[in-house]
């Protein structure tokens, strides 16, 4: 067999054979923005990505760089105040491109620190006001009292999702969005409502580490059925095989608090 050329042997790994196409997943802020295993979440997508049949193509977006192109889902994870202070100015900075994309439809998964930021903004339990970028009509308050511990939601569209939080942030939401679920174990939002997460268009919002997808790989197939359905106007899905998805369910349910 003839050994591929350096041009065919890139362009077979950005566009497998036989794949229904390739899908873009954006990270923001890896650097700053990944505590808490959130960057399982971008390993979930690749694989399952693959089991669809579909090409993945994972994309960095750190403070400075030049925004991608063509990205077909947005992730973004939690971090610390101090994280979050360091990307402020760097993302307001992409608030328009930003705004245009969820407006759009393009699919996103948000966690904690970003999902705060994605909000109007998150005052720190010191007082400092980070300002959001406004995508969310959420707005965050700091306090004193820390939300650790596992959590169980109640969501009318994905089932039960299970995960864990840890952040000083108290979310309340406005009637743009609505909450991704109730908890059933756990925070959430915040100490008075029993929400959880927001939706808004195709984003998935939640304070939920852990990390996130692994779990629930519902939320995952949203994300890539959204992407495919927008880019090639059909999806069909492929074998995923959820076998370590269940069992890291059925552990992370049995979990005390
Ligand atoms: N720093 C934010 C808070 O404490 C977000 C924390 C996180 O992303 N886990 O509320």
């Amino acid at each position: 067999m003839t050994p591929l050329s350096q041009d065919e042997a890139s362009s077979a790994g950005s566009q497998e054979t036989g794949s229904k196409g390739t899908i873009r997943v954006l990270q923001l802020y890896p650097r700053d923005m990944n505590i808490y295993g959130d960057w399982g979440n971008v390993l979930v997508l690749q694989q399952r990505i693959r089991w669809h049949g579909y090409t993945p193509e994972i994309l960095e977006y750190n403070v400075g760089d030049p925004f991608p192109e063509d990205v077909d889902i947005i992730v973004g994870g939690g971090g610390q105040d101090s994280g979050q202070l360091v990307i402020q100015d760097d993302l307001l900075s992409r608030e328009s491109a930003l705004k245009e994309l969820a407006d759009d439809g393009t699919p996103m998964l948000l966690i904690c620190g970003l999902y705060q930021l994605f909000g109007r903004f998150f005052k720190t339990r010191t007082g400092a006001v980070i300002p959001g970028i406004g995508v969310l009509d959420v707005e965050t308050h700091g306090t004193d009292e820390r939300l650790i511990g596992n959590v169980t939601v109640s969501s009318p569209e994905f089932g039960d999702i299970l995960g864990y939080e840890n952040h000083s942030g108290q979310t309340r939401l406005g009637p743009g969005v609505r909450p991704l679920g109730t908890t059933a174990k756990g925070t959430g939002n915040n100490s008075s409502d029993g929400q959880e997460g927001a939706r808004y268009r195709n984003i998935v919002a939640s304070y939920l580490h852990g990390s996130l997808l692994p779990k629930n790989p519902a939320i995952a197939d949203f994300l890539i059925r959204t992407a495919a359905e927008r880019k090639y106007g059909s999806f069909t899905p492929g074998a995923p095989d959820d076998g370590y998805a269940e069992l890291a369910r059925e552990h992370a349910a049995r979990r005390p608090r």
